[in-house]
């Protein structure tokens, strides 16, 4: 990681990058596969998107390898969640503050008193904050007004496109509503491999457990697991899901642990929590991922 620094700060000094070069278009570096898939419904055919994490990455263990570094040299703009959701890149961002591309913590546009507490990250708060799709629109207005101000013969495209894909979240809200609203109050009980769904469960009424923390980093233990079992059994659980971007083995734990205690719970599907599907696929969007989720869950706890 030293190195990748080092090797930063020699590129930032020796590198003079302008929008003119290239293709024409300005140059935007992205984070996790959210906010790549909106950064390109924004930027549409006028901007370069460069996304640094794929399908199925783990954003609380990713590191910047030496070609990321490059990347955020020839960035003209760098937009990541922020809130220590990208826990090893960091120090990275922060040295980069100040200069003319300080790169821009999306999560920083939600009101402090929005979001939700936790001792597990250093910001002191849940960074999995696009699960509310209210707060994943302010990631839209913000990301429209930077690129305008940086590409204003664009501007008005964006503008557009920005208008197009509002009225896509909110129609999504709405049909996320709906599915929800089948679901009786007590069956919503979310049980996952790791607390990313928080703000889902705010938003529409989940009681949410992940088994690991909030971040990946900390692994579960085995009372974690004879708990989780306990409860699961206590409320008659259904189902619990394995997520995309975690390994399986923790839920396949917990599923072994219900079961020598002589209940069954099903494994209910895998849900996308901190990366989207494969590209190119209905879940490797925003808005899919979201659709896809919201079935598996409702159906496997119905
Ligand atoms: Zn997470």
């Amino acid at each position: 990681m030293k190195k990748g620094i080092l090797l930063l700060a020699i590129l930032i000094i020796f590198s003079c990058k302008n929008e003119t070069e290239g293709n024409g278009k300005i140059n935007v570096v992205t984070t996790t596969t959210m906010i790549t898939d909106l950064v390109k419904n924004i930027g549409g055919d006028y901007i370069n998107v460069e996304g640094l994490m794929g399908s199925g990455v783990d954003p609380h263990l990713y590191k910047a390898s030496e070609g990321d570094v490059t990347k955020l040299v020839d960035a003209d703009i760098i937009f990541y969640n922020g809130l220590h959701l990208e826990g090893k890149l960091v120090e990275i961002f922060e040295k980069m503050e100040g200069g003319d591309k300080t790169p821009i913590a999306l999560a920083d546009e939600i009101n402090k008193n929005q979001l939700i507490g936790s001792e597990y990250f250093a910001s002191n708060y849940d960074p999995h904050v696009w699960f509310n799709i209210d707060f994943f629109k302010q990631f839209v207005e913000k990301v429209t007004k930077v690129l305008s101000e940086k590409d204003p013969v664009n501007a008005e495209k964006f503008r557009e496109n920005e208008k197009r894909y509002l009225d896509d979240l909110n129609k999504l809200k709405e049909d996320v509503q709906g599915v929800v609203d089948v679901l009786p109050e007590e069956k919503r009980i979310l049980v996952t491999a790791h607390d990313a769904f928080n703000y889902f469960g705010k938003a529409y009424g989940f009681n949410v457990v992940g088994l690991q923390g909030l971040s990946t980093a900390t692994e579960a233990g085995v009372q974690d697991v004879q708990k989780l079992a306990a409860f699961i059994i206590e409320k008659n659980i259904k189902a619990i899901f394995i997520e995309s971007s975690v390994p399986r083995r923790t839920i396949e734990a917990l599923q072994a642990a219900v079961k020598s205690k002589g209940h069954e719970v099903v494994i209910g599907g895998t849900l996308y929590s901190d990366a989207l599907g494969n590209a190119g696929t209905a879940e490797g969007t925003y808005v899919g991922m979201y659709r896809y989720n919201i079935k598996t869950i409702v159906s496997a706890l119905q």
